[in-house]
């Protein structure tokens, strides 16, 4: 039994000026929830600040930075999930929030699993999570090419058309030294969507999941196919029988392709603390560290 940690910025076609900045941002994240971890603390504590950094980093899609939906708002989403409880909280088409993982903690630590839209707001007030403009959640990177996405709307959706349009999401699992695992997910959504989609990043089972008997995971990549197949619930109960994490990351990918024509990544630690991701898209960011290895591996 060891702690563990592994992150996620995105699977998709991530262009070749974005790989450094996916890359060390997801380095950053690893090394400040890592922090937590080797200092004792717990798996949530470290999942939320990981998450943080790279909600409060514009170069994903997620907090600050995110894609635009089709009427230039950002509307976020996030998910948290404690594997020795069970106890999860998510928010989804939230506009006024910096840091959607902070609210997702709130709605987990309250009666309730899932807020939406304005009520989550108003919820956020209530937990004195400051509301803020949407204008303060767009770049002018993202502003330009909500432009250019307004003057040539991207293809329907497509498998083939899903890993250009949408990366950038973000998520974290850690082990901690109590043996407690946790996971979350954060993200803008896909480029340019529709008012009000929700994809599969704050539905429990679909883009986050843990449990302390077998290990946690967060996904990546097109969010209607990884709801179709609940893939991180599907990822986490394959990780049964001591199954390496490693093998079980391939084989919940390849069912996303095989069984929905889906594209994506995933990332799992399981309960001993071991790690392993997958992606079947051109690129996914992804850091992680496990007890004994020294220094964060982080790639893109
Ligand atoms: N899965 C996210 C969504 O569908 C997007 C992504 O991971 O890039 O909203």
């Amino acid at each position: 039994m060891g702690i563990a940690l592994i992150v996620h910025g995105g699977a998709g076609a991530i262009e070749d000026h974005a790989v450094a900045p996916h890359r060390e941002g997801a380095r950053r994240a690893a090394q400040i929830g890592w922090q937590i971890l080797t200092h004792g603390g717990s798996a949530l504590d470290a999942v939320e600040a990981a998450v943080i950094a790279m909600e409060d980093d514009p170069a994903f899609d997620a907090g600050v930075g995110s894609f635009l939906n089709c009427e230039g708002q950002v509307e976020l989403d996030a998910s948290l999930t404690d594997g020795r409880t069970l106890d999860a909280g998510a928010v989804a088409g939230v506009q006024r929030v910096r840091n959607p993982i902070v609210l997702a903690r709130r709605v987990l630590e309250s009666e309730h699993t899932f807020l939406i839209a304005r009520g989550a707001e108003q919820f956020a007030q209530e937990k004195g999570i400051a509301l803020i403009d949407n204008a303060e959640l767009r770049t002018p990177e993202q502003i330009e090419i909500w432009k250019q996405c307004r003057a040539n709307p991207p293809a329907p959706r497509s498998a083939q058309s899903i890993p250009i349009r949408g990366y950038g999401t973000v998520g974290c699992v850690a082990v901690d030294r109590a043996g407690n695992v946790a996971a979350g997910t954060s993200t803008g959504g896909m480029k340019f969507k529709r008012v009000g989609r929700v994809g599969d990043s704050p539905l429990i089972g679909a883009g986050v999941y843990a449990d302390n008997a077998l290990g946690g995971a967060s996904a990546t990549g097109w969010g209607e196919a990884i709801t179709r197949v609940v893939l991180a619930k599907f990822a986490v109960d394959a990780l049964a029988n001591d199954r390496d994490p490693r093998a079980v990351a391939r084989a919940a990918i390849e069912h996303l392709a095989r069984r929905v024509g889906g594209t994506g990544g995933i990332i799992l630690a399981d309960a001993r603390g071991r790690i392993g991701f997958a992606f079947n898209t051109p690129r996914m960011a992804r850091a992680s560290i496990v007890e004994g290895m020294g220094e964060v591996e982080a790639d893109c």
